[in-house]
């Protein structure tokens, strides 16, 4: 009996010629991945990379996404993950039990502070803060239920640079693991691995993507042990990522140096510009003399991205300095950074740090895209002589 066209649609005999290939990597998507046998089903076992198992286990896609973030990083083994938050989720969920407590810098990305005061909090885990910028006050900080450190260099929002060396060595002599949020260093600035860090974490939502369309995380490890913890919660708790997701991110990777040292560049010219108009109290920007930890980024660091906070003055009112961000009109008013077009936030210093950060004014965060700095220069001044 001839069958029937929807079955031909399904099951249709043409392949395509071997052999084809471009400059990008080809696109895989899938929840099912199909066994020639049941041999080959009952064989596979999906924490080896030598084959395929199931969607969530990973694609020729996400494998080839993995090994170039590994790379980049420096490290050896790397999962991905659907955001930048749920990658550093999965270090927490994977090496933290009830009783264990986590350290993290007083100046910690908000949501992942957050995640410890509520959804660790909730199984038992506790949290503390410490000061970024006093290595030597760590090692009395670490007691026998402290499990993991969280670094970040710079800080979110207030930047300033911690000794990340120092603290990885003050860690070790612990036993406690670190762990690096390098989303800031999109491991071109700053390679953990090469100051002791254990573990590293990057939002590649950020540079590595650098279109400001698609959320990812990635935790690449250089301890295959290390490594196989996080890969098993990562697996139980079904984190995947998608297809087209990874593609955009492959997509970004090339241009990734080039679009980092343009931002960086573009970005240091700005905060320099700004710090010397009468309306900014202080640019805190690591690779400026005078920003918070500035030695630590030079002995770390030659690179910065093209992020940066300014302290506007703190005899401005809160209105006056809305008005000055709702008047920028390149710098759209935006979370997120690393893309394109150029964002601005302003943030309520009481509100992210707890008091003793000894930073005054009202704060507003830019992120650099990759317009013309003339330009951005430009609205940054316009939007300045409308509001003070
Ligand atoms: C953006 C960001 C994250 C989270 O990334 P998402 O993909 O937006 O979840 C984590 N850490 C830092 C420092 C970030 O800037």
């Amino acid at each position: 009996m001839p069958r029937d066209t929807i079955t031909d649609l399904i099951h249709h005999g043409y392949q395509p010629p071997d052999g084809f290939e471009s400059p990008a990597p080809g696109v895989f998507k899938a929840s099912t991945v199909i066994f020639a046998n049941t041999a080959a089903l009952q064989s596979r076992d999906w924490r080896r990379k030598d084959g395929y198992t199931y969607g969530l286990h990973g694609t020729p896609t996400t494998f080839v996404l993995e090994e170039r973030i590994a790379t980049l990083e420096g490290g050896r083994q790397c999962v991905l993950l659907p955001s930048g938050l749920a990658a550093v989720a999965v270090v927490d969920l994977a090496l933290l039990a009830p009783g264990d407590e986590v350290l993290l810098p007083a100046n910690v990305y908000g949501p992942s502070r957050e995640l410890a005061r509520q959804e660790l909090r909730r199984w038992g885990i506790t949290h503390r803060l410490y000061d970024p910028l006093d290595a030597a006050a760590l090692a009395a900080l670490i007691g026998p239920q402290t499990k993991l450190l969280w670094i970040e260099a710079p800080g979110s929002v207030t930047m300033e640079f911690p000794d990340v060396a120092a603290l990885a060595r003050a860690a070790r002599a612990k036993g406690v693991i670190t762990a690096l949020d390098n989303t800031w260093g999109a491991g071109l600035a700053l390679r953990g691995f090469e100051h002791g860090i254990d573990i590293v974490m990057q939002a590649l939502t950020k540079y590595p993507s650098g279109g400001g369309d698609v959320l990812m995380g990635s935790v690449v490890t250089q301890d295959a042990a290390l490594h196989e913890r996080i890969k098993l919660t990562h697996m139980r708790l079904g984190y995947g990522v998608a297809g087209n997701d990874t593609e955009l991110v492959l997509r970004g990777l090339p241009t990734l140096a080039v679009r980092y040292a343009a931002q960086d560049h573009a970005g240091r010219a700005l905060a320099h510009w700004l710090a010397a108009r009468a309306e900014v109290a202080r640019v805190l920007h690591p690779a400026l003399p005078g920003s918070p930890g500035h030695a630590h980024w030079q002995a770390h660091c030659t690179q910065a991205a093209g992020l940066f906070s300014v302290l506007l003055d703190a005899r401005y009112s809160l209105a006056q300095v809305h008005a000055f961000v709702d008047a920028l009109r390149l710098f759209r008013i935006g979370y997120s950074w690393a893309g394109p077009v150029s964002l601005v936030v302003p943030y309520d210093l009481q509100a992210i740090r707890e008091p003793g950060h000894g930073l005054e004014g009202h704060l507003v965060r830019l992120s650099i895209g990759l317009e013309a700095v003339a330009d951005l220069q430009a609205d940054l001044a316009q939007a300045l002589a409308q509001a003070f």
